[in-house]
C-alpha cells in the first residue's frame, strides 16, 4: 500500500498508483519515481506548459524535476512542439543516414570544447557505457575509476557505490553485476585528489579512464573543489588514461559550452544526455578525432543502434539547443541565484541547518550544517526531515524531486514570479517542520 499526503485531490493518482503496480515492476519505469524514499504516493503528471506541471487529479506545480534535467526550456515549447509534428509527419525513423544528425553533430561539436567527432545514441546509460568501451578498447587496459556517490547510468561497471536512485532507496552494490566486472572498477571519494593519485600510484599501467561528473549531480549538487579536475586532468595524462567527463546532466545546463567550458578543462571523452535531447531519449559521446575514429565503422570498436540518431530526436534537440543564448544562461544564472538566496534566508528564519549548493541552474539544499563536498557528507544530510520537506513542498505546489540526493532544475523558462512563489512556499513548508 502507498501513502498519501492526506490533501485533497490525490484519489486519482493513488488509484493509478495501484493499477500500475500490477503490471509494472514497483509501479514505475524507473525506480525514484515511485516515491519510496518518501514514503508517499507518486503524482500522475497529466500535462505540463513552460515552467508548470499538472496531475491527473487537477492540481499544478511550479516544476523543478524538468523531467530530471531535460527540460531546460520548460514543458512543451511552442518551438520544440512545432519542430517535433512537422518533423514526425515526415517520418519517424529510417534506420538510413538523415541530413539533420550531421547538423545536430556540428552543432554539439561548435558548443562543447573538446568534442571534434561524436556519436548519438538513445540515452545517457548508453553514452557512458559505450565510452568506457571505447576507453578500454583504445587504451587496452581494464581498470575504471569512478566517484562515490556519482551515477553514470546502469551499465554493470558503473553501478559500483553509486548515486541517484541508488543512493535514494539506499541499495547496496546491486546484484545481478558479476564480481569479476565489479572487480575492474576503482571507486574514491569524490574532491579527493589524494586517492585518486593513490590508486594511480598503485593501479596507474591497467587503469584505462577515470569517468567524473564535472559537477556532481547525483548526491545532490557538489560542486567539484578547486584544483580537482585540474589535477584528474594531470594524472591521466600523465599515466595515459583518458579522462572521460560525464556531462550527461551538466551537458549545456551549467554553461553555454558545457561544465568544461564552465571550468576551462578539456577531457578526452564527453558523455552527453538529458538537455542535447530537448525532452526525447538522447545520449551521445565524442572527443578526439583520433580516439573516436576506434568506433565502427571506422574502427574495431563496435557500438551501433536501431533508432540512434532517428529524427524526432535529433529535432528536439537541436530545437532546444538553438533556443540556448548567452543570454538564456544569464537569465538561468540570475534566477537561480535569486533562488538560493531566499532559500537561505528562509532557513536562517526557520532556524534549521541548512547548506544550499548551487552550480548554475541545479540548486541544492542540505539539512546539515557540513560543508557538503562528497557523499559521505551529502548523506550528513537529515533525511527524514527531508522527506517532511518533500510532503510540505508538495502541498504548497512545488514539484521537487522525491529524493535528498538530486538537484532542482531552474529553466529558462521560469520567471521572477515563479522564483518569488517557491521562495514563499518554501517559507512556509520550513515553517511546518
Ligand atoms: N550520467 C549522469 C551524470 C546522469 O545524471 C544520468 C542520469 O541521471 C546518467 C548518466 C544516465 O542517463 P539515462 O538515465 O539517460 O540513462
Amino acid at each position: 500500500m502507498s501513502t498519501t499526503i492526506g490533501r485533497k485531490g490525490e484519489e486519482r493518482s493513488y488509484q493509478a498508483f495501484e493499477e500500475a503496480k500490477k503490471v509494472l515492476p514497483g509501479g514505475v519505469n524507473s525506480p525514484v519515481r515511485a516515491f519510496k524514499s518518501v514514503g508517499l504516493t507518486p503524482i500522475y503528471m497529466d500535462h505540463g506548459a513552460g515552467s508548470h506541471i499538472y496531475d491527473i487529479d487537477g492540481n499544478s506545480y511550479i516544476d523543478y524535476v524538468g523531467s530530471w534535467g531535460p527540460l531546460i526550456m520548460g514543458h512543451a515549447h511552442p518551438e520544440v512542439v512545432k519542430a517535433l509534428q512537422e518533423t514526425a509527419a515526415k517520418g519517424t525513423s529510417f534506420g538510413a543516414p538523415t541530413l539533420l544528425e550531421t547538423q545536430m553533430a556540428r552543432l554539439v561539436a561548435e558548443r562543447v570544447p573538446s568534442i571534434e567527432v561524436v556519436r548519438m545514441v538513445n540515452s545517457g546509460t548508453e553514452a557512458t557505457m559505450s565510452a568506457i568501451r571505447l576507453a578500454r578498447g583504445y587504451t587496452g587496459r581494464s581498470k575504471i575509476m569512478k566517484f562515490e556517490g556519482s551515477y553514470h547510468g546502469h551499465a554493470d561497471s558503473l553501478l559500483i557505490k553509486a548515486g541517484s536512485g541508488v543512493a535514494t532507496l539506499g541499495l547496496p552494490d546491486s546484484p545481478g553485476v558479476p564480481e569479476s566486472i565489479a572487480a575492474n572498477t576503482i571507486t574514491v571519494p569524490y574532491n579527493d585528489l589524494e586517492s585518486a593519485q593513490l590508486a594511480f600510484e598503485r593501479f596507474g599501467e591497467e587503469i584505462a579512464g577515470v569517468i567524473v561528473e564535472p559537477v556532481a549531480g547525483n548526491m545532490g549538487v557538489v560542486p567539484p573543489q578547486p584544483g580537482f579536475l585540474e589535477g584528474l586532468r594531470r594524472i591521466t595524462t600523465e599515466y595515459g588514461s583518458l579522462l572521460i567527463f560525464d556531462e550527461v546532466m551538466t551537458g549545456f545546463r551549467v554553461h553555454l559550452h558545457s561544465a568544461q567550458g564552465l571550468f576551462g578543462i578539456t577531457p578526452d571523452l564527453t558523455c552527453l544526455g538529458k538537455v542535447i535531447g530537448g525532452g526525447l531519449p538522447v545520449g551521445a559521446y565524442g572527443g578526439k578525432r583520433e580516439i573516436m575514429e576506434q568506433i565502427a565503422p571506422s574502427g574495431p570498436i563496435y557500438q551501433a543502434g536501431t533508432l540512434s540518431g532517428n529524427p524526432l530526436a535529433m529535432i528536439a534537440g537541436f530545437t532546444t539547443l538553438s533556443l540556448l543564448t548567452p543570454e538564456v544562461y544569464d537569465r538561468l544564472e540570475r534566477l537561480s541565484a535569486k533562488l538560493q538566496a531566499g532559500l537561505e534566508a528562509n532557513a536562517k528564519e526557520a532556524g534549521i541547518p541548512s547548506v544550499i549548493n548551487r552550480v548554475g541552474s541545479m540548486v541544492c539544499p542540505f539539512f546539515t550544517n557540513e560543508q557538503v563536498v562528497n557523499y559521505d557528507t551529502a548523506k550528513s544530510s537529515d533525511l527524514d526531515l527531508f522527506r517532511r520537506y518533500f510532503a510540505a513542498l508538495v502541498q504548497e505546489g512545488i514539484n521537487i524531486a522525491p529524493s535528498q540526493f538530486e538537484g532542482m532544475f531552474v529553466s529558462g523558462v521560469h520567471t521572477d514570479e515563479d522564483i518569488d512563489a517557491t521562495i514563499e512556499a518554501h517559507r512556509k513548508a520550513l515553517q511546518k517542520l
